[in-house]
């Protein structure tokens, strides 16, 4: 009989195990406080067991891990890892210092379906979904490479449309929040824009994490050319999605956009952004775009990004330019993977 992995197991799946290996049940406890909170690799890793115990247990059950493969650092401290997935497939997640916080960002899946044009992950195609555990697992990992520094804040920005994965992207949420015990506030998912999933995102039993829409036009016509998910959820669609998700109290939809030359980056585009998003309680961060080699977009001028700005800022909408981080070791959004297929 195969053995059994005792990290892709729920919380609950754990219970029925030991309960059915005729232990006790406060192994249960003991056996989640060794995989998510001391990181073991192994059973035999759990020193808490007696010898004679550990050796049992490893004859039904064992551990998963993700291998890092390869680990690199940026000048400006961004550090992308690599990770091996069991049947040999490759994510990645990249650690971004910012003053107090440490992020991770993580994937949700191994490539991507969406073929947003600017990203380099999009030209991959979606070669599977990753289980729950694989999701959680990032932040264990990337968790004891950097010891002792801790992980601060998880975004879902990595490969993947994490909604286009729903169930298991919820279910590494209860995870993250409840075994990994990170705070619900401190995680973000983004996505390209599959509005009913927003709207499930926001439904009962679903941990209340925050939204942020990748937008990165301000016409249908322009966004059907960038991101082929708005031929399916224009903006009209997406953007009541957003006006229904239940937000906590203070909290704000974060809104990415991509500013690329000559294409989404006119003083119309941010009058028209301004006008849209005047009703919802939001941030924009204007991302200039990652210009690489092949590359057919072009990052737009610094005074076209700073009148962007301005104008958001006039019409009282919170906007930020972000730098992109880890360039030089392609870690910068949109680019992950791009160095390994
Ligand atoms: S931007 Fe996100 S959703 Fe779009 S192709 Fe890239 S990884 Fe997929």
């Amino acid at each position: 009989m195969p053995k059994t992995d005792l990290k892709a197991l729920s919380k609950q799946g754990l219970e029925s195990f030991i309960r059915e290996s005729g232990l006790p049940a406060f192994r249960t406890k003991q056996l989640l406080h060794w995989i998510y909170e001391k990181r073991a690799q192994s059973i035999d890793g759990i020193t808490e067991f007696s010898k004679e115990l550990r050796e049992n247990f490893s004859k039904a059950a064992y551990i998963s891990s993700l291998a890092i493969l390869k680990r690199l650092t940026s000048e400006d401290g961004t550090e992308k890892f690599l990770f091996g997935l069991e049947d040999g497939e490759s994510i990645e997640s990249v650690l971004i210092p910012d003053k107090d916080r440490l992020t991770l960002c993580i994937s949700s899946q191994v490539g991507c379906a969406m073929k947003c044009r600017f990203c380099l992950t999009g030209k991959m195609t979606l070669r599977r979904n990753l289980k729950a555990h694989e999701i959680a697992d990032q932040i264990i990992s990337a968790g004891r490479l950097i010891e002792p520094r801790k992980i601060t804040n998880i975004v879902f920005m990595g490969m993947g449309e994490p909604l286009a994965n729903f169930d298991e992207v919820v279910e590494s949420l209860r995870r993250i929040t409840g075994l990994l015990k990170i705070s619900k506030r401190r995680i973000t998912i983004s996505t390209s824009g599959i509005a009913p999933k927003i709207l499930e995102l926001g439904g009962i039993g679903v941990p209340r994490v925050n939204l942020a829409i990748s937008l990165n036009a301000t016409t249908d016509e322009v966004r059907d050319r960038l991101m082929p998910v708005n031929k399916k959820y224009p903006l009209s669609s997406l953007l009541g999605a957003c006006r229904r998700f239940p937000l906590e109290p203070g909290r704000r939809i974060t809104f990415e956009y991509v500013l690329l030359e000559g294409v989404n980056d006119t003083m119309d585009d941010a009058k028209r952004l301004a006008k849209m998003l005047r009703d919802l309680p939001c941030k924009v961060n204007l991302i200039p775009f990652n210009q690489y080699e092949g590359s057919e977009f072009r990052r737009p001028p610094d005074e076209t990004i700073a009148r962007f700005q301005n104008i958001l800022v006039d019409k009282h909408i919170t906007a930020f330019v972000r730098k992109s981080k880890g360039q030089d070791i392609l870690a910068a959004c949109g680019q992950l993977k791009a160095g390994y297929c």
